[in-house]
């Protein structure tokens, strides 16, 4: 089931095929539940009317099912992966059948966690930030103390020997600190940075205006970075803008197969416990003309680098409602999109 709003070329798009059979790699939400109150939770974590999550033998049992069928990469990330109580359990499960990767905002990883993590393999960690220091971070997570744990867990993991990133969102808040940033993640001994774009989603919605930058101001703050020796930046603006539905398929805490956490108030491809996965991914329409990635315009600098021109597809989708749209990230498909401004639909509680 998807929106209807955009007519996808699917004549043109008529013997694009998938690259793989099956996707090689996973996202999980692994639960929209969180202790933190983030100005742009995507998952909107904690609504009263959320559907049940999946149980933890729901998840082994599809997680078998995807072993089975040859996904070798899992990324586990919510809500607050943390916050479910069977979540290392599940995690230590996974880590024996495939590579994990774990994005959480870090308050309850202490030496003790991150040991049992090191411990259980886990392959990557990706911690949170949403500040240089604990007012701007805190205020952001309407939680105090909470930058300080993010910086314990970030510690913690690198001593006991996990390899460990950052992550911080671009935001009217951040983009000052973002040079602050980088220097803190290398002080902590974080191998990267991976700065990410705002995504109209969730909260994020409610507080576009307040958080939002332009086009421009976001460049200007990508160039401006001048990484310490030895950490590395992670960032998908130009000449980086790449594609990557083609290889993403994702599932919420509710067993709801999307695509990809972009795409999660976009497309809804069923519930993995009804609907038969693999066979979706491979059949579905739109779900392979997301992957075949075919747009109306892409930047011939990101496309040469990437192979997999027009950039994301939940962006061109949020602000044009078309699929086949240009990325309006990118200075050279913006096409006079002010991202500042959210189309009144997305506003909508019917999007
Ligand atoms: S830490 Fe993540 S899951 Fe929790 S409220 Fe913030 S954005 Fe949402
Ligand atoms: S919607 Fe965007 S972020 Fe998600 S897989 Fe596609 S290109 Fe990547």
């Amino acid at each position: 089931m998807t929106p209807d709003m955009d007519p996808v070329p699917w004549a043109a798009l008529r013997g694009a095929a998938p690259r793989f059979e099956m996707p090689p790699k996973l996202t999980i939400s692994i639960t929209e539940t969180c202790p933190l109150t983030c100005a742009h939770c995507y998952a909107d974590c904690n609504r009263p009317d959320a559907p049940p999550e999946l149980s933890f033998d729901e998840w082994r049992a599809f997680v078998d099912h995807l072993v089975a069928n040859g996904v070798i990469q899992m990324y586990f990330e919510g809500g607050e992966p943390f916050h479910r109580p069977d979540f290392h359990d599940l995690l230590a499960y996974c880590a024996e059948r495939a590579m994990t990767l774990v994005r959480t905002h870090g308050t309850t990883i202490d030496a003790v966690a991150a040991r049992r993590l090191r411990r259980d393999r886990v392959g990557r960690m990706f911690v949170d930030v949403m500040g240089a220091d604990a007012a701007t971070h805190d205020a952001h997570t309407g939680t105090p103390g909470s930058f300080d744990l993010a910086c314990r867990a970030v510690r913690e993991l690198v001593d006991a020997g996990v390899t460990t990133d950052m992550l911080v969102i671009l935001t009217r808040q951040t983009a000052p600190q973002l040079q602050r940033i980088l220097e803190l993640a290398h002080g902590l001994g974080a191998l990267r940075v991976g700065v990410l774009r705002l995504y109209p989603l969730g909260r994020a919605k409610s507080r576009w205006a307040e958080m939002a930058l332009s086009l421009d101001e976001q460049m200007v703050a990508i160039a401006s970075l001048r990484p310490p020796p030895g950490l590395g930046v992670m960032q998908s603006w130009h000449p980086n803008d790449r594609n990557c539905c083609w290889q993403a398929a994702a599932v919420t805490a509710h067993g709801r197969s999307i695509g990809c956490m972009y795409l999660r108030e976009y497309v809804d491809f069923g519930d993995v416990r009804e609907v038969d996965f693999f066979r979706s991914w491979r059949e579905d329409r739109l779900y392979g003309a997301l992957r075949a990635g075919h747009v109306d315009k892409a930047c011939p600098s990101c496309a040469a680098t990437s192979n997999t021109g027009g950039g994301c597809r939940s962006a061109a989708f949020a602000f044009t409602g078309r699929w086949s749209a240009p990325d309006p990230f990118c200075p050279t498909t913006n096409d006079g999109v002010d991202l500042r401004v959210l189309p009144q639909r997305l506003l909508s509680p019917h999007a």
